[in-house]
């Protein structure tokens, strides 16, 4: 999708424009665990395009003065963008803050769109062509507050969208290393690639900055790694804020179907990986949790089960995702990695009939009878597979309000033995068949 970032100094209005603009879309369920709902990135849609938002004013750099901040964030933008909207205000008109945002701007070899918010009346409207002398062509009179002019506004963004040079990489397996700042994401993309089993391949006609790598394993099958946070690195400031890497793995998320989710073995499990993993649970995506730096413990026999126990407990809600003990520095089971990440990838899109699927249910129900509410039983008509990556099933009964979260969990537990779904979340949706 392509990336739009709003940018501006503080209090001309970016957090409401972003508000307006992806509305109610932005999804993180409040009971994940760890998940706290996040206001910088969201997808936004218009004319039936889709796109991702981030509200670069929400990347606050700690211990930064003021035009420092405003410089970063205009550069998060230069680095992570498709199309930038430059956010000036009428009701102060321009400032030096705008003009030092602009100045970083003028290096972007991106479209930027100059929209002029606060335009809430016509008399504001003669402010506006002060904003010409930044140099970005005709600017566009918005109104957060009334949402008035959005809609040119975001026809000129999705205007400015990259050319879609062709996905042809539908069949090939897209995977991204996601965690906190030196966890070793980069470490371990760089150790994959270094494997002499994989053949990396540059990508052509990739549109963005990001750094999507294609390789090939012993077996001929193609990956392609996307945006591998900190490949890159250039030692910026903001790398590593949480807010920036959280928004880095969100983007990853969106454009993957497995994701590795590093830990560092030798810091130990902290608030921000769970916050990081929540998402990616969230999004549905197939996961493998990679243990790095393994090298660092001393060990003996109870280790490796110690650590997993440890980690079941602080990840209970991905209890489907596989673990794996990896050094990026001794290359320990790196050689592991690629078939595990076809399997769950596998498992991720797998499709169960409709008739085994309706077999495990009748078994399920046999042993375990279903719960009665007020002596009413809830019966369980059929189910099928609805939807792949992740795994979905719609099943019928008579009162979906009489499903019990524990007979959910007991169902899923059923077709989790009956079928592989190592690594993908398996959604279960009830109905109310009459
Ligand atoms: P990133 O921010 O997640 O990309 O982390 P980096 O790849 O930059 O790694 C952070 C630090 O951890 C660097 O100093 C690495 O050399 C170190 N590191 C990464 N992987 C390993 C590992 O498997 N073992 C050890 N001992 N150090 C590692």
């Amino acid at each position: 999708y392509p990336l739009v970032a709003i940018v501006g100094r503080p209090n001309v209005g970016k957090s409401t424009i972003f508000n307006r603009v992806v509305g109610d879309r932005i999804s993180i369920v409040e009971d994940t665990p760890g998940v706290t709902r996040d206001r910088i990135y969201a997808r936004g849609e218009w004319l039936g395009r889709e796109f991702r938002l981030i509200d670069t004013g929400g990347i606050d750099i700690d211990d930064q003065p003021f035009m420092k901040q405003i410089t970063e964030q205009a550069e998060i933008a230069i680095d992570e963008a498709d199309v930038i909207i430059f956010m000036v205000s009428a009701l102060e008109g321009l400032t030096d803050a705008d003009e030092r945002v602009a100045k970083i701007l003028y290096k972007a070899d991106k479209p930027v769109i100059l929209a002029v918010n606060k335009v809430d009346n016509v008399e504001k409207r003669a402010e506006i062509f002060d904003f010409y002398a930044l140099g970005f062509g005709e600017p566009f009179p918005i109104s957060g507050a009334h949402g008035i002019g959005l809609g040119d506004m975001l026809d000129e963004v999705i205007k400015s969208f990259p050319e879609d040079t062709g996905d042809d990489d539908e069949d090939k397996i897209k995977f991204s290393f996601i965690g906190r700042p030196n966890v070793g994401k980069s470490s371990l993309v760089n150790a994959l690639l270094g494997e002499e089993r994989v053949i990396v391949s540059p990508i052509e006609g990739t549109t963005r900055d990001a750094i999507d790598t294609k390789f090939t394993d012993e077996d001929g099958d193609e990956f392609v790694m996307i945006d591998t946070a900190g490949i890159r690195k250039r030692g910026k400031v903001y790398e590593n804020t949480e807010k920036y890497s959280v928004m880095r793995a969100m983007r990853a998320i969106d454009d993957s179907n497995v994701i590795l989710m590093v830990l560092d073995a030798e810091t130990g499990i902290r608030d921000q990986d769970k916050h990081v993993a929540g998402y990616a649970h969230e999004a549905g995506r197939a996961i493998i949790l990679v243990v790095n730096k393994w090298d660092t413990l001393e060990k003996d026999n109870h280790t490796m089960q110690e650590f997993e126990e440890h980690i079941r407990n602080e990840f209970k809600y991905l209890d489907y995702a596989p673990i794996v003990f990896v050094s990026a520095k001794t290359h320990q089971r790196l050689d592991k990695l690629p078939a595990l990440i076809k399997a769950v990838n596998e498992n991720h899109k797998k499709r169960i009939s409709s008739s085994t699927l309706n077999e495990v249910l009748l078994d399920a129900i046999a042993t375990t009878p279903t719960p009665t509410v007020h002596g009413k039983r809830l019966r369980i008509y059929y189910g099928t597979q609805v939807a792949i990556q992740p795994p979905t099933f719609v099943i019928f009964v008579n009162d979906p309000e009489m499903m019990h979260f524990s007979y959910q969990r007991f169902l899923e537990n059923q077709i989790r033995n009956a079928f592989d779904f190592t690594g993908t979340p398996v959604h279960l949706i009830i109905r109310e068949r009459k």
